[in-house]
């Protein structure tokens, strides 16, 4: 079986390293840009190891990477962020992020009463008895809840960070998904780790799987230009390859792209009820300090504006030059905008709260930067999962292809989600195989 894998982020490599594990597939992993990782690209600058995303896996011990693990035999460390250095910043006053019962009791954000309900919440969640799953958003339970305002600003902040979505938008949330995602992490023993040495640390291996098995090979700058099929086979075509065959494909990109790549090709309109879905983009702030400046926060997350800093380098410390340190901000961004200008106007704006919240917790900044890098609206989500959008399913109907990415159906949030709906898309090419294989016998 010959297959072509389009796109060179996490879920194609994850499905490729699969796929090329199995001795009797070959195949072509085609990636547009010069590098793999897609938006989880990695790159130095100056003795520091910059992300376009970010690094952080949300309750790892439950993580479908542990799956990818064992079975692929993958060697990562990961380091948990310190809980206690967790901090969010309400009306100037900083004070600890309820993330566990420790952190519950110390936090202002809850008075004691309300801090009795979120934990009885908690508690529902774990044993999955939690009313929210049979509401169809997180907006319409908090309506109907008659928690008091604090608990309900908490449930709006807790998804905003974990979904990388303003709170207009965590509203909007199925109370399904957010059950869900809540059961699995309150279950968690490490609910945020770093990969040390950032998603480079498991790109390099998902590469080095693909290329050892000869019958496989990366192609990097090739973007595949058009797909058509003929008697049964499908062609593709790039910038240097005229016409090459392939028996499957896996579309690993985001849903928009695939959209693009197919919109002239009669399988375009069973693409249609995806094609409205909207992403989640956020404002991204790297600073690179050359010397520390120690505060006794890893952490802040600014509840009024939507706005947050990790100090990165505190948990991995492998991704800075000697005695450096490294910061990332990240605003999240509304995406409904009258024009181009207001947009503009909107996004200058978040910059500047960003900044002020630099300026606040680590004075010094400006003067300590060796190094900075900012992106103005970059995808965290293909998806954005609220409910008025769809996730794509691995197989859909009346298409031939296979389809993975984190804007798929699949475990998880983010990256979590490129990874398993890679694995399961490789799993059913693997297991259609030895059908064949078996009928044959
Ligand atoms: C700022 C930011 C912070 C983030 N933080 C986290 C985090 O802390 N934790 C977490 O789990 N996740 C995080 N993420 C999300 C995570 O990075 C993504 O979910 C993941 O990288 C998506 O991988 P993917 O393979 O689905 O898609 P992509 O990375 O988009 O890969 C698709 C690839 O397909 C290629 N491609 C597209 N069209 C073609 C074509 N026609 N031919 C060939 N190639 C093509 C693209 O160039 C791209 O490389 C963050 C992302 C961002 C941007």
């Amino acid at each position: 079986m010959k297959i072509a894998i389009i796109g060179g982020g996490l879920a194609g490599l994850t499905a490729a390293a699969y796929l090329s594990d199995s001795q009797d597939t070959s195949g072509t992993v085609f990636e547009r840009s010069p590098q793999l990782g897609g938006r989880a690209f990695t790159y130095e600058k100056s003795g520091f190891t910059l992300n376009y995303g970010a690094h952080a896996v949300y309750g790892i011990d439950r993580h479908t990477l542990q799956q990818m693990e064992q079975e692929l035999g993958l060697l990562f460390q990961s380091k948990q962020v310190d809980k206690r250095k967790v901090m969010y910043a309400k009306h100037g006053h900083l004070t600890p992020a309820p993330l566990d019962f420790i952190n519950i009791m110390k936090t202002d954000v809850l008075t004691a009463m309300e801090k009795v309900r979120f934990v009885a919440e908690i508690a529902a969640v774990i044993g999955n008895l939690h009313q929210l799953k049979r509401y169809r958003t997180l907006g319409e339970y908090l309506d109907q809840s008659g928690a008091s305002a604090d608990v309900k600003e908490l449930w709006a902040h807790l998804v905003c960070s974990n979904f990388f979505i303003t709170p207009e938008d965590a509203r909007k949330v199925s109370g399904e998904v957010i059950a869900d995602y809540y059961h699995n992490l309150f279950l968690s023993q490490k609910p945020v780790n770093y990969i040390l040495g950032s998603w480079a640390t498991i790109t390099d291996q998902l590469v080095g799987k693909i290329n050892g098995n000869k019958q496989w090979d990366i192609a990097v700058k090739e973007a595949v230009e058009s797909i058509a099929m003929e008697n049964g086979k499908f062609i593709l075509r790039t910038k240097t390859r005229e016409a090459v065959e392939f028996d499957r494909v896996i579309l690993a990109m985001p849903v928009q792209q695939v959209c693009k790549l197919l919109e002239s090709s009669p399988w375009a309109q069973a693409l249609n009820p995806y094609k409205e879905n909207t992403c989640t983009e956020v404002l991204v702030y790297d600073v690179g300090f050359s010397k520390v400046v120690a505060r006794p926060f890893h952490y802040i997350s600014d509840m009024d504006n939507k706005v947050f800093i990790s100090d990165v380098s505190a948990t991995d410390h492998t991704i800075v030059p000697e005695g450096g340190q490294l910061l990332q901000g990240i605003a999240y961004l509304n995406d409904e905008f009258g024009d181009e200008e207001q947009k503009k106007q909107y996004l200058e704006s978040k910059t500047l709260q960003m900044e002020a919240l630099f300026d606040t917790y680590y004075p010094d900044w400006r003067e300590h930067t060796a190094v900075k890098r900012v992106s103005k609206k970059a995808m965290v989500s293909s998806v954005k999962n609220i409910h008025t959008n769809k996730l794509l399913p691995n197989k859909l109907t009346g298409l031939p292809f296979l389809f993975c990415g984190d804007g798929c159906e699949g475990k998880g949030e983010l990256a979590e989600r490129a990874f398993s709906s890679g694995r399961a898309a490789a799993r059913m090419l693997l297991a259609e195989k030895a059908e064949t294989k078996a009928l044959v016998h």
